[in-house]
This record gives structure tokens, C-alpha cells and sequence, in this order.
């Protein structure tokens, strides 16, 4: 009977242990997810993405982005791409021009630029590339289909 009569006691003392612990506990706990919460909430979204000047991409925003595919017929053309969504200046003539090389610090024109294909190489600092599509990917450090909408070369 003694067995009957202790163990509500030592439960009482057990429960009694865990409401004066748990308080300071989980208040301790919800400081510090207060603490995280606020920090995520400092921290700055999409700082990492920049969108590239000229961009153009509104038209994917409006449509459902799952119906939308990568069409590489609406790539701009390499000369309109360079030339005019990038303000380079090509020097030379021909399929393949010289121009100021926008990866490194250029000071005479060292990368190459095929007109026909887009497709780019630095002779210094040894960036290159198959088209318009490659090098925009790693002039804005996006990815294949971040790239290809601000190209807008998606369509449903
Ligand atoms: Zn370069």
C-alpha cells in the first residue's frame, strides 16, 4: 500500500518539476525562433538575381509558366543581340567579330563573337560559349530557363 500511496507523490513531484522547468525551456526556444524569424525577415529576397538590363520577359509573368516551352527560333539574333540588347561594339568583318570582352577587364578587343550562331570566345580570359542563349546565362549568372525568358524565348 505504501507502493499506492508514494507514486501519486513522486508523480505530483515529477509534474510539478516539468512546469517549473518547461517555462523557462520552450521560452528559451521561442527567443530563439523569434531570433531566426527576424533574421529571415532582414534578409533581402532574390538579392542574388539581378534582372539583366532590357529585359523583356513580362509576356511568361501573364501565362501559366507550365504551358510555356523554350523555342530557340525566337532567340534574337546574334547581331541584334550584341549589338543592340548589349551595345557592343564589333570590330572587324565577317562571320567572326572582335569586341570588348565584358568577363574580364579588356582592354584591347580579345573576345570573339560569331554572327551567324552567337557563339563567343575570349581569347584571354578564355570564356565560351555555343550562342546568344550561353552567354547570357553567364553574363547574368542565371540559369538555362531564367536566361531563355529574358530572352523570351518561351512561348505556350
Ligand atoms: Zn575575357
Amino acid at each position: 500500500m505504501t507502493e499506492e500511496q508514494k507514486s501519486p507523490v513522486a508523480a505530483g513531484a515529477d509534474a510539478a518539476r516539468l512546469a517549473t522547468r518547461q517555462p523557462s525551456h520552450s521560452s528559451k526556444f521561442n527567443a530563439r525562433i523569434a531570433q531566426a524569424l527576424a533574421a529571415f525577415a532582414a534578409k533581402p529576397l532574390a538579392a542574388s538575381h539581378q534582372e539583366p538590363q532590357g529585359f523583356r520577359g513580362d509576356g511568361f509573368r501573364q501565362g501559366c509558366s507550365k504551358t510555356l516551352r523554350f523555342d530557340r527560333s525566337l532567340l534574337p539574333s546574334p547581331a541584334i543581340y550584341y549589338v543592340e540588347q548589349l551595345a557592343m561594339r564589333l570590330h572587324g568583318r565577317g562571320l567572326w567579330r572582335d569586341a570588348l570582352c565584358p568577363f574580364h577587364k579588356d582592354s584591347s578587343p580579345s573576345l570573339r563573337v560569331n554572327l551567324e550562331t552567337g557563339a563567343f570566345r575570349c581569347m584571354a580570359c578564355g570564356v565560351h560559349g555555343g550562342d546568344v542563349l550561353a552567354f547570357e546565362m553567364q553574363r547574368t549568372g542565371c540559369d538555362f530557363p531564367t536566361a531563355a525568358k529574358c530572352l523570351n524565348a518561351w512561348r505556350a
